[in-house]
């Protein structure tokens, strides 16, 4: 009988997170493809076929990342993929626009850290996703920000917190990434041109980019790693963030 490690990736419906569960199953883990688009995550988990499952979970309910944890039992790598973000300024914005945004960003980090933490067998690895907005700040993107720099934050304290487990907790931070989660602000005319016109690689950034990192970050080659917040960004965080906010008032104007 074969014996799989497993992994658990978090938002795997889409974007990054369905690219890292592809690139963990291509290194041979049985994954376990979680989403709160139940249906997306069960048509994923279909497409990778055996022994691959998909399971609900909502990063903003802890029992279901309970749950889903429980279900699993002991695991190898687990992937946390669940983010979005808003666009307004700090001044119009509804506060629980801004928690909504914290609630999924931040604080559904440490709930995955936290019943991750528990199942993560000795050697494991938990990944997340954290952000060029977590180091580079964005106007109109409070919440987004704010999240992601204490996410990057979150990963360190779990990286030293773990570390005497033999679990190692890094993060991945992408810059602009053609996802479902981008199209609004892709197209926005002059954002994705601004944001080249600040990468130095002069592209923006695949989901297998972002998959590769993580898969390596999970995989015995990253096995002195911890603690680390990865850029990957095409060398964007060398320069600056595009004025999203800026783009979107000359539309409106328009
Ligand atoms: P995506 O294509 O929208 O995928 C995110 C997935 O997470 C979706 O399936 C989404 O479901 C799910 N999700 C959202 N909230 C959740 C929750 N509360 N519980 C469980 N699942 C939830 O976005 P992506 O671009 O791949 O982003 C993945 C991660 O990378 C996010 O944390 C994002 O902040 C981060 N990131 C992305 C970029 C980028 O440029 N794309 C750059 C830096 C960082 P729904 O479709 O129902 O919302």
């Amino acid at each position: 009988m074969t014996t799989h490690r497993t992994a658990v990736v978090v938002g795997a419906a889409s974007g990054i997170g369905w690219a890292s569960a592809q690139a963990l199953a291509e290194d041979g883990y049985r994954v376990v493809l979680a989403d709160r688009n139940a249906d997306g995550v069960r048509d994923r988990a279909a497409t990778l076929g055996e022994p691959h499952r998909s399971a609900s979970a909502d990063v903003t309910d802890e029992d279901s990342v309970q749950r889903l944890f429980d279900e699993t039992g002991p695991c190898d790598a687990v992937v946390n993929c669940a983010g979005f973000s808003n666009v307004g300024l700090i001044v119009d914005m509804p506060v629980e626009q801004f928690r909504e945004v914290i609630d999924v960003c931040l604080t559904g980090g440490f709930v995955v850290a936290k019943h991750a933490g528990r199942v993560l067998r000795e050697g494991g690895a938990l990944v997340q996703i954290s952000s060029l907005n977590g180091r580079q700040p964005a106007s109109g993107m409070s919440a987004y920000c704010a999240a992601k720099a204490g996410l990057s934050m979150l990963t360190q304290v779990a990286a030293l917190e773990m570390a005497p487990r033999g679990i190692r907790v890094n993060a991945v931070a992408p810059g602009f990434v053609h996802t479902p989660l981008t199209d609004p602000a892709a197209s926005v005319p002059g954002v994705v041109e601004e944001y080249l016109e600040n990468t130095p690689l002069g592209r923006a950034g695949r989901p297998e980019d972002v998959a590769a990192a993580v898969a390596f970050l999970c995989s015995p080659a990253a096995s002195w790693m911890t603690g680390e917040v990865l850029d990957l960004n095409g060398g964007a965080h060398l320069k600056r963030y595009p004025d999203i906010l800026h783009h979107v008032m000359k539309l409106a104007e328009a």
